[in-house]
């Protein structure tokens, strides 16, 4: 199972950290060891001072494929959830400035945290799906799939070119604007369309 993850989705968030609009999808993996278990706290990694959270509408690969056409991406996937990509965004930046992967920044261990799956056909369209994230009980970040730059199929055809997809594999569709920082005490609770996705603790 692998993690791939897409930056610079959403027009806002690309200007919030001083990013270009990409002209295709910005592409990154995170190993299978990020996935934070559901029953654990998010533990503050001890290499960063700043991480913040990304919350991105997740999709679950339900079918093995490789090139696939934009017109059958529909078929690879079944079910969405919402996590947050966490990042150590000093690490990030560091490496950024030196040209280096994010990998560290982006891939450490419990940096990819999922919520509950939804059926895709409880939604009238994916492409038009709000979700949003509370800290401490207060709204912090919001969205809707319709803002994305490439939509999911788009993405699961683009990314399709350059990695085989395999059942379970998941993909994080990238962040809207208003990412932050988290520190030990916060309660982070996620919600896709309204229901409650997923709640965790920071450590
Ligand atoms: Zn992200």
């Amino acid at each position: 199972m692998k993690i791939i993850c897409i930056g610079r989705n959403y027009t806002e968030h690309a200007a919030e950290l001083n990013n270009p609009v990409p002209k295709e999808p910005v592409v990154f993996l995170k190993p299978e060891t990020a996935i934070k278990l559901p029953k654990l706290p998010f533990f503050l990694p001890d290499f960063s001072e700043d991480v913040h959270y990304e919350l991105e509408v997740v999709v679950r690969i339900n079918r093995l494929g490789k090139n696939i056409q934009e017109q059958f991406a529909h078929k690879y996937y079944e079910e969405l959830s919402v996590g947050i990509d966490f990042t150590a965004r000093d690490l990030q930046n560091e490496l950024k400035q030196k040209g280096l992967p994010w990998e560290k920044a982006k891939g450490f261990d419990s940096s990819a945290v999922v919520g509950h799956f939804i059926a895709k056909s409880k939604f009238n369209s994916v492409q038009d799906i709000p979700f949003s994230l509370e800290k401490n009980g207060t709204t912090v970040q919001q969205g809707n799939t319709k803002d994305m730059l490439f939509g999911i199929d788009q993405i699961i055809s683009h990314i399709s070119k350059y990695f085989t997809l395999k059942i379970g594999d998941l993909i994080y569709t990238g962040t809207p604007s208003g990412v932050g920082k988290v520190v030990a005490g916060d309660v982070l609770s996620g919600y896709l369309d309204g229901v409650k996705s997923f709640e965790f603790a920071v450590k």
